[in-house]
């Protein structure tokens, strides 16, 4: 199996339709990662539900959360794999305000916000910490804890050589950089927060996010090989992201915007 990242979402806060978002896509926050032969998802944004069907029919399946915000949950509701039987979803997530992975998830997922509680489902679905390292099958996991309100972990998968750095929903501080930086160092391929413009920053800087130009900067700092800027604002349509990536393009040739639907192979 070739190692791929596939990314099925890519906004932040609220999923949008409409043709002025076809591009960049419309869905929230989700990553399909293919590294070592094993296959983990990243995130359960409304982009899990084009789960490509390859994972559709593992009968196991790795699901790593960064945190428990809507945007990051919206696409277990309904997901196609946790409507299937003989499936086994495991859920990685650290305990945060007192409550383990479980809890956090059935704040969301349970009435009278949502009538189907997790053990309901016909998928069997397990919900483990996750904190420091660990290791799933092949590859090894490493975690830093990131600035975010409520938190948020960032992760690191590393297999045969190769690795991915998953950085959303994080506030690249100039204090903070220098362990963002080493965190992320060499990676293969970074996916980095930078939900707002720099002319936004202002107004949005307590928000838990980063500037597209602070994403970039994280990127040529670490030496990533590829990097993907991600967790788009609900506003940015595609003519926005082209113009900032026309304008990043000179000094960050390896940074693009996350486009949903985008394979990048490692
Ligand atoms: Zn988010
Ligand atoms: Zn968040």
């Amino acid at each position: 199996m070739t190692d791929c990242v596939t990314i099925l979402g890519t906004r932040g806060s609220v999923p949008v339709s409409g043709p002025e978002y076809a591009q960049y896509g419309g869905a929230t926050t989700c990553v399909l990662v293919r590294l070592g032969g094993e296959t983990v998802l990243i995130d359960a944004g409304t982009g899990l539900m084009a789960l490509p069907e390859a994972a559709m029919e593992l009968p196991e399946l790795p699901l790593l959360l960064t945190h428990a915000h809507a945007d990051h949950l919206l696409g277990l509701a309904v997901c196609p794999y946790v409507m299937r039987r003989g499936r086994r979803l495991d859920i990685y997530l650290k305990e945060r305000g007192g409550m383990d992975g479980r809890t956090q998830i059935a704040r969301m997922f349970s009435p009278p916000i949502w009538p189907v509680g997790l053990e309901e489902l016909p998928a069997e679905v397990c919900v483990h910490p996750l904190d420091g390292s660990m290791t799933i099958g092949n590859i090894r996991i490493d975690t830093l804890e990131g600035t975010h309100p409520g938190g948020v972990s960032l992760l690191r998968l590393t297999s045969g050589g190769k690795s991915v750095a998953f950085m959303s929903d994080c506030t690249f501080s100039e204090c903070d950089m220098p362990e963002y930086v080493g965190f992320a160092r060499g990676c293969d391929l970074l996916l980095a927060d930078g939900q707002y413009s720099p002319e936004e920053w202002e107004e949005h800087k307590d928000f838990g996010h980063s500037t597209w130009l602070m994403a970039a900067r994280l990127a040529g700092e670490c030496g990533a090989g590829l990097a993907r800027i991600i967790h788009h604002d609900p506003c940015r349509t595609d003519a926005i992201l082209d113009a900032a990536a026309a304008a990043l393009a000179p000094d960050h040739p390896n940074c693009a915007f996350a486009r949903e639907g985008e394979e990048i192979f490692l």
